[in-house]
């Protein structure tokens, strides 16, 4: 694959600074990496342009106009932005300076005579294939697309100097979030629950089972969002989490686009489904046919 002459990446996060670092480093002969927050974890560009701390009174979105002056100054062939929110509206602020749109959320990315990106539509149920023409390409990345590994370069260190923005952001109140924290991404095992759990007290089945693997428990949907058994933030697809785990254990899952999509890439799918003709079945490396209320005892009895 040909490479482009620069690419600059910018992270909200560490996770996806890795993978990011990481894409640019496959496909341009430069990189660079844009970083506010923690010097020490942005490794691996050519150069990092270090912005400072973040703080409540300085936010990701204030940088906007310091990031688009190094944009248009350093003009790389391609600005690669974390998917986050911040992020998204960051590449919506540089591509509107440069009088271009954004790839939103690439699940895949590669140079063919210019930046090509893939990304879902219709729910996950197709592909859409979209070529950029403007000089600069500004494309934000899903999280997994790039595996986050060590590019073993040390950086050449630029501080960037603030640009206040004319109409900053004010945060008016901080409060925190009620429910759970949980980070299914950075999770190897998931063992994902559907609606073929018929009351929320059968969950402790699937949640014995990830304690003997060690694995976090993940949901479908309608376990999130109709029967209200887990938090939103567990729930796999299109709408929730997009996954990359070692392993992924489908519990009573039919197996709808919409929620494989988001752990397509695991390395291994089981599948567990009392219906042998349950779409999951098609989509998995090993399933069993059973009723989850015998499987899993058996299943966690074994692992233990
Ligand atoms: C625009 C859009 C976006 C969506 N986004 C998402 C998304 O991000 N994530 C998501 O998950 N869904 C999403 N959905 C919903 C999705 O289409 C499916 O409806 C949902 O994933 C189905 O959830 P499920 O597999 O838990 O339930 P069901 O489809 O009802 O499947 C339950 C399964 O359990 C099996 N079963 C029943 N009893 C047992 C038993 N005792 N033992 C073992 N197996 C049993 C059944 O055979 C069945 O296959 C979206 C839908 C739309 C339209």
């Amino acid at each position: 694959m040909s490479k482009l002459a620069k690419v600059l990446a910018i992270a909200e996060h560490t996770d996806a600074l890795k993978e990011l670092v990481s894409a640019a480093a496959q496909l341009g002969e430069t990189t660079a990496l844009i970083w506010a927050g923690d010097k020490s974890q942005a490794n691996g560009a050519d150069t990092l342009y270090y912005l400072g701390e973040l703080s409540p009174e300085r936010i990701l979105e204030h940088y906007a106009p310091t990031i688009i002056n190094l944009v248009k100054s350093e003009q790389p062939s391609l600005v690669l932005v974390e998917a986050s929110r911040r992020g998204r509206l960051l590449a919506g602020m540089i591509a509107a300076a440069l009088g271009t749109s954004v790839l939103a959320d690439a699940a895949e990315i590669y140079v063919d005579g210019g930046v090509v990106t893939k990304r879902m539509v219709y729910g996950g149920a197709a592909f859409s294939t979209e070529r950029c023409t403007a000089a600069t390409a500004v494309v934000t990345l899903s999280p997994g697309v790039f595996e986050a590994t060590d590019t073993g370069k040390a950086a050449n260190l630029v501080e960037v100097p603030f640009t206040a923005p004319a109409r900053p952001v004010k945060c008016l109140e901080r409060r925190t979030k009620a429910g759970e924290s949980v980070n299914l991404r950075a999770a190897k095992r998931i063992v994902a629950v559907g609606r073929g759990f018929s009351a929320p007290e059968e969950l402790q089945l699937a949640e014995q089972l990830a304690a003997a693997i060690g694995a976090e428990v993940g949901c479908t949907r309608p376990i999130a969002e109709e029967e209200k058994w887990m938090d939103k933030a567990r729930y796999i697809g299109v709408s929730g989490l997009m996954l990359k785990p070692d392993l992924y254990v489908g519990i009573g899952i039919s197996g709808q686009v919409q929620h494989m999509v988001g752990v397509s890439p695991a390395r291994t799918i089981v599948a567990i489904n009392s219906d042998k003709n349950a779409m999951i079945f098609k989509q998995c490396d090993y399933g069993i046919v059973g009723d989850l209320k015998t499987v899993l005892p058996a299943l966690t009895a074994k692992f233990r």
